[in-house]
């Protein structure tokens, strides 16, 4: 009896000796019986922060936890595709860099093959005029960079070489089991360097620190900045600066037939139930445990039967859109602004003339470095299944916008339009340091967690995938499994 007491209940082994020891919450699985109960976990949120925790939450544990994901829409969130003409886009997050390790070895160890990427060319608009152009010709694009911008492209690459070394720092301590309980003390661990980055504006960093050019800055560094983040060089801090210019080097790569798979196979993978409803209200009972209050696809309002032993929220908490409570626990330290984007999705023939162009000659990627100007980037888009083996595809475009594009703006971008989809979203945290102090806790309260503290360091892909193993091993450090 006792030993397989001991099988079942291998984290509180030691402590099931006596059953009348008086046991935390977390360090036992022990009921009154003295039978061991698994403990329940209940994820709220099932993009990739929140399946990247079920799933490393059920490797560690294996059949020790339950686990209850709760999540509103599809399972991958802001990785999500959208349907025009009967195929699908990227709607959401689209790129990922080779040194992302997490999304990597899950594509591979899922068996998903990267996307063909088309040549496309790329051009900075500022608003007037495109002041670099790109050419199909390799050679050509170096002397055009060269020429332009000096050493500065050489320079980037080895800022972004040497900032994926120390980033690459974040894999072994994990995989040690190393958990931080706040964003900082995460980005610290990984190199001091990113400590003062997480303190800097992007503009004097890489004009006082890094040497950059002027030009280089008001030119390619904010149109990439506009483009993925929305913002401006001087309202972002330096270490999302650098990932957002990580995303400008090349072999950047994607998930063939849609970057969501990885998400839906962690999902899948973990084990989960998983529930689809919004959770409203999170009640803290008199025992400890939480109980969870949601609201179902058909707006009928239930309240979870299961008693939670912890509770992680992997969900934005956005200050201007947060409908989520929790007794006693105040959600506004931990939550921020997050920038509204507009993704509109165009089957027609952008307007040249628009963008000062006589001839027919447009990039297919524009990015623009203008933060005033209504659109953020306009690129020609390729769907989640294309191959250059059979590369007919339709004349697609996404444009990033931080307001909806009225129609007579449209006509004025678009000489022809077949067909226009928007998807909306509160895409990353309004990065502008605004004078209040915000807390970035991994833990919001006793036995409460947050993964998404990590975004207000970077908002990608990679970081929700290390902001969900952080909170798992945080967990587990307090359930005393390791
Ligand atoms: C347009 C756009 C482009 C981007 N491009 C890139 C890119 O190219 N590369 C990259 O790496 N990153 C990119 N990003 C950023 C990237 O998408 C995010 O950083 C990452 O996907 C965040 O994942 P997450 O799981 O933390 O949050 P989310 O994906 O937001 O997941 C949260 C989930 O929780 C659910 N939810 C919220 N509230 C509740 C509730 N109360 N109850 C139940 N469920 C709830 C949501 O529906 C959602 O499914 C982009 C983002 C956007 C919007």
């Amino acid at each position: 009896m006792r030993i397989n007491k001991l099988v079942l209940c291998y984290s509180c082994a030691i402590l099931s000796v006596s059953q009348s020891q008086i046991l935390t919450k977390f360090s036992s699985c022990l009921n009154e019986e003295g039978q061991c109960e698994k403990r329940k976990i209940a994820i709220i949120g099932g993009g990739i922060g929140g399946t990247s925790c079920a799933y490393w939450l059920r490797k560690s544990a294996g059949d020790s936890i339950e686990i209850d994901l709760y999540n509103y829409g599809k399972i991958g969130g802001r990785i999500a595709v959208v349907e025009v003409n009967g195929k699908f886009y990227e709607a959401g997050a689209s790129i990922l860099h080779p040194d992302n390790l997490y999304m990597k070895n899950w594509a591979e160890e899922f068996g998903y093959k990267k996307r063909d990427s088309p040549d496309d060319r790329m051009g900075i608009y500022n608003g007037v005029e495109f002041v670099f152009e790109e050419s199909s010709w390799s050679f050509v694009n170096y002397a055009k960079i060269f020429w332009r911008y000096g050493l500065d492209p050489f320079r980037l690459n080895s800022h972004i070489k040497d900032m994926l070394s120390k980033f690459s720092k974040i894999y072994q301590l994990q995989d040690s089991g190393k958990a931080f309980e706040t964003m900082p003390e995460l980005i610290t661990a990984m190199s001091d360097e990113f400590s003062k980055q997480l303190n800097l504006t992007f503009r004097p960093f890489l004009k006082e620190e890094k040497g950059f050019h002027e030009r280089f800055i008001d030119e390619l560094a904010a149109a990439v900045i506009n483009c993925n983040y929305g913002q401006a060089c001087e309202e972002v801090n330096a270490f999302v600066g650098s990932v957002g210019l990580a995303g400008a080097v090349p072999n950047l790569w994607a998930v063939n037939g849609g970057n969501f798979q990885i998400p839906q196979m962690l999902a899948e993978k973990s084990n989960s139930n998983i529930i689809s409803a919004k959770v409203n209200h999170i009640t803290i009972n008199p025992d400890g445990k939480y109980t969870v209050q949601a609201t179902d696809s058909n707006n009928n309002l239930f309240n979870s039967t299961n008693h939670y032993d912890a509770v992680v929220l992997a969900l934005p908490l956005i200050s201007n859109d947060l409908s989520l409570t929790i007794d006693g626990v105040d959600l506004a330290p931990h939550s921020g602004t997050y920038q509204k984007l507009i993704a509109t999705f165009v089957r027609g023939k952008p307007r040249a003339k628009t963008f000062g162009k006589e001839d027919d000659h447009l990039p297919d990627s524009i990015l623009v470095s203008e933060t005033r100007l209504l659109i953020k980037s306009l690129g020609k888009n390729f769907d989640v299944n294309w191959t250059k083996s059979s590369p007919e595809h339709d004349n697609v475009y996404k444009i990033f916008s931080t307001q909806s594009i009225e129609e007579a703006q449209l006509k004025e971008l678009f000489e022809e339009i077949k067909e226009k989809h928007e998807v909306h979203w509160f895409a990353y945290p309004k990065y502008k340091f605004d004078g209040v102090s915000k807390s970035t806790s991994f833990k919001i309260a006793d036995g409460i967690y947050h993964v998404n503290a990590i975004e207000w360091a970077a908002s990608a892909m990679e970081m929700s995938a290390i902001g969900g193993r952080n909170v798992a091993l945080l967990l587990l450090k307090d359930f005393d499994v390791q």
